[in-house]
């Protein structure tokens, strides 16, 4: 199997949990990217991601312009990006950031849905469209004629959670508005596909697995196997897979 191999790639939520999981797994690469782009929206809370800042020049911090339901800042972003790509395009987007209300059905609000959706499925929204000018560049660059994540790609980090027909885990958690706004955001996933694939764009939407994070409560799956197995499956990706909703080891979800 093919390694991923990207020239450029920007993660959100990338001070902690899965997207900081995502910028060590790219800074360990045998041919790391020569643009790893984390954003984060605290500057105060990236402690390690400064440390690693410090290390590898590969690796920019966009911090204080990374709030991903602000398109202010995610349009502050996108030109810090296109600054350091000079001429060349960005080959894969990881919309990862995301939150979760872990509440009862009844006790949920209109502020809770409303920030949840915000964040888990209009910032995947707004990053698509803010970075769609690099994307395309990156795929125009591309000798390859198919869709793959090398080239250039949007994956937006779902959850099973938004799964209409599995419903994992009601009887533990309801979390009625992070389940809708990750069923909105699959849906996001299939429009995006429809609509960026003439651009040479691929896009998915992908479920890590219940992860060992602050967001997952006690779960079975470790950051690095999380990572190590969504990285694997980016590697294998082509137009065959555009529009799908697939775990960390390569299983399609039902919607
Ligand atoms: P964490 O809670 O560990 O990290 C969430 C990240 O998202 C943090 O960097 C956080 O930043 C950032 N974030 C939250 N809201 C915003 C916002 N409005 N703007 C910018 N950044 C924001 O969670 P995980 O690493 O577990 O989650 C990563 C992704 O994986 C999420 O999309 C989540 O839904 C998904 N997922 C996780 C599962 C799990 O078991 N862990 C299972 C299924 C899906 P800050 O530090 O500033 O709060």
């Amino acid at each position: 199997m093919a390694e991923l191999s990207v020239r450029s790639v920007l993660v959100t939520g990338a001070n902690r949990g899965l997207g900081l999981g995502f910028v060590q797994h790219f800074l360990r690469m045998p041919k790391p990217p020569q643009w790893i782009f984390a954003t984060c929206r605290d500057p105060k809370g990236q402690r390690e991601l400064q440390n690693l800042a410090s290390k590898h020049s590969n690796l920019l911090q966009c911090v204080g312009s990374a709030e991903v339901a602000n398109p202010g800042s995610i349009k502050a972003a996108a030109a810090k990006v296109r600054e350091h790509l000079g001429h060349s395009g960005l080959n894969l987007l990881i919309n990862n950031a995301g939150m979760v209300k872990s509440k009862m059905l009844d006790a949920e609000t209109l502020e809770d849905m409303t920030e949840t959706y915000n964040t888990n499925t209009a910032g995947p929204l707004l990053m698509g469209q803010a970075f769609l000018p690099l994307l395309k560049k990156a795929a125009q660059e591309s000798p390859d004629s198919g869709l793959s994540c090398s080239k250039a790609a949007i994956i937006n980090i779902s959850s099973i959670a938004g799964s209409i027909s599995s419903f994992f885990g009601w009887e533990m958690i309801q979390a009625t508005s992070y389940r809708c706004s990750k069923a909105a955001l699959n849906m996001l996933s299939k429009c995006q596909s429809l609509a960026y694939k003439e651009h040479g764009i691929l896009c998915v939407a992908l479920h890590p697995g219940w992860v060992q994070t602050d967001l997952g409560a006690a779960p079975p799956t470790t950051v690095d196997d999380s990572v190590q197995g969504m990285l694997k499956v980016l590697s294998t990706l082509s137009e065959k897979e555009t529009g799908a909703f697939l775990d960390w080891e390569g299983n399609v979800i039902p919607w």
